[in-house]
């Protein structure tokens, strides 16, 4: 089975969007407990490379790497980097979200602390035709955050799976076309 309801929002944007292909490099931010790993797994049908960060352990998933650590200390970001991702990525995709406080300002500003942290390894790391997928909470934090991923990306857009509650204030945001400059 899935190991998330996170992983059936994950289906459901890729059978929109056609994300996944056999043979990618894909990098799972916050990828505990591993439900978007495991359609990773499935939809490049074992062909390509995935590997996944989390703070916390995750049950091994084969076709997996997994490191465990903060994706916000340098030694992590130096370990996933060396973890075989140097030809370049194709799809980088976060569905980290940190320990809730309770204060919506606070959790709002660690939240895109972290969605910052990871477009910044998306500039670094994506091919010039891959992708990026992030969850982000709306309210303080967002249009800001939309705008630097538009300095980035050239396509950026919003999704709303099904499978995301309509209350909920978490949306997905897919940024493609990376703005080379020289
Ligand atoms: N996509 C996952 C799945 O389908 O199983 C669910 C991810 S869960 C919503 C968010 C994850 O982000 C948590 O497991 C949490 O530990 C992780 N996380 C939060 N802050 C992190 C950080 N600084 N470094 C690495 N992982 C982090």
């Amino acid at each position: 089975g899935w190991r998330s309801r996170a992983a059936f929002k994950l289906m459901e944007i890729d059978d929109k969007d056609r994300l996944f292909k056999p043979g990618q490099t894909v990098v799972d931010l916050g990828c505990a407990p591993g439900g978007w790993c495991q359609v990773a797994v499935q939809r490049l049908k074992g062909q390509g490379r995935i590997v996944g960060v989390d703070l916390l352990e995750m049950v091994g998933i084969g076709g997996v790497t997994f490191i465990q650590g903060d994706f916000t200390e340098d030694a992590v970001l130096a370990e996933l980097e060396a973890a075989g991702i140097d030809a370049g990525v194709d799809l980088v995709l976060s569905d980290m979200a940190p320990n809730i406080s309770g204060v919506d300002s606070a959790d709002q500003a660690r939240s895109y602390y972290l969605a910052e942290l990871a477009l910044d390894f998306a500039g670094r790391h994506l091919k010039p035709d891959g992708a990026f997928l992030i969850k982000v909470f709306q309210g303080s934090g967002f249009e800001d955050y939309v705008r630097q991923l538009r300095a980035v990306f050239g396509s950026v857009a919003v999704r709303k799976p099904k499978a995301s509650r309509d209350r909920s204030r978490e949306v997905y945001l897919l940024a493609k076309g990376l703005i080379v400059r020289d």
